[in-house]
């Protein structure tokens, strides 16, 4: 590993300040999955922005009825909070379905929507790799690409997005609420947190450098049944080949999906549909899978079935 500096910074806006500062800053949350790049030289900060005490790690009741989860507030708290499995049982299911326990009680809100591609070629500093040296090309397009993603792919880049949360947090229209460096605060609804790859897949959201996630909100709860239903290589431990994020009931039918998209994947016109296959068709009608992920297209709609079929329309249960 590569020496760096390191920083407690003491309020929000010092900590964006200190990563805006300096190009080769970062911030440092849970650190599971930045501290991993950094042994294998794909991260190189030269600076650490610790965020772990400035008061993120709070989760309140929102005025509107929804809830406020800090950015430093931890996945296995969020899992296991009252109102989130009650009200928001998605977002406990998604959860629950990631990682192990051990890397949950260390990983942050924050740092999960912000975890990086698991392409193993964005891990190999010897390949190819638009995300990780923009310009040099990309080894999946002709290479391994199994696991990697069928909607939202560009010439530049094809790499699923990993998380699981994001799933349910798009699923729940959730906010992402941010500060930088002169104070400035910023609202950005999850759907256009991520950004597509295009033609620079090395820029993944919309942040600026040196913008601090502050909190996710989410809105007041749907009711309805809720569902995460993760299909993968092994039975736990592994990032999604297709999962499948529900809300139905009480007149409410959501569904997003994970493993396929370049993004956290949501298609609201097809919610409106009934049946599994109309759904898969309209969600698919744009996907460019490779010869390796093809079988993602079948297994989409049999996961989508089967959840469908766990949570017939108008029950209300969570
Ligand atoms: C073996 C393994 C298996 C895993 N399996 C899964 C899985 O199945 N499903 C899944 O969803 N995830 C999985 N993960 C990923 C894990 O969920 C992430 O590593 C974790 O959520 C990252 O959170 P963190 O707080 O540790 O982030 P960090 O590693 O601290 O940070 C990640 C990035 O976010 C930035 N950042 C962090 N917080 C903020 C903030 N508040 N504002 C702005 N930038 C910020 C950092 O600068 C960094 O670039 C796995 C990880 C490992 C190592
Ligand atoms: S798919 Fe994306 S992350 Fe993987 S090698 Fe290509 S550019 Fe890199």
């Amino acid at each position: 590993m590569r020496a760096f500096t390191y920083q407690r910074a003491e309020s929000p806006q010092e900590a964006a300040a200190a990563v805006a500062a300096r190009p080769d800053a970062r911030f440092i949350a849970g650190g599971t999955n930045l501290l991993d790049l950094m042994k294998v030289d794909v991260e190189r900060p030269g600076h650490l922005v610790d965020i772990s005490r400035l008061g993120l790690d709070q989760i309140n009741a929102t005025p509107e009825g929804g809830l406020r989860i800090g950015a430093f507030f931890r996945n296995t708290d969020l899992a296991s909070h009252p109102q989130v499995r009650r009200d928001y049982a998605v977002l406990s299911r998604a959860l629950l379905a990631g990682a192990s326990g051990q890397l949950r009680n260390m990983a942050t809100t924050g740092g999960n929507l912000l975890q990086r591609s698991r392409c193993p070629y964005f891990y190999d500093t010897a390949m190819p790799c638009n995300k990780r040296a923009p310009g040099s090309g990309c080894a999946a397009l002709e290479g391994f690409s199994r696991n990697l993603a069928i909607l939202g792919v560009s010439n530049q880049c094809i790499s699923q997005h990993p998380s699981d949360m994001a799933v349910a947090m798009r699923l729940l229209d959730a906010v992402v609420e941010t500060v930088d460096a002169d104070g400035t605060r910023r609202d950005i609804p999850i759907a256009d947190f991520h950004r597509l790859p295009g033609e620079t897949p090395h820029i993944e959201t919309v942040l600026n450098h040196g913008e601090l996630i502050t909190a996710v909100r989410l809105p007041a709860p749907l009711g309805g049944h809720h569902s995460y239903r993760k299909v993968r290589d092994r039975a736990s431990y592994a990032f999604a080949s297709v999962s499948v994020a529900m809300v139905r009931g009480d007149g409410v039918q959501r569904i997003a999906f994970g493993g396929i998209g370049t993004k956290p994947w949501r298609v609201e016109a097809a919610e409106a549909l009934s049946s599994p296959d109309a759904i898969a068709d309209q969600v698919l009608a744009d996907a460019r899978p490779t010869d390796e992920n093809r079988f993602k297209l079948a297994l989409v709609r049999r996961t989508l079935t089967a959840a469908l079929a766990d949570h017939p329309a108008g029950e209300g249960t969570r």
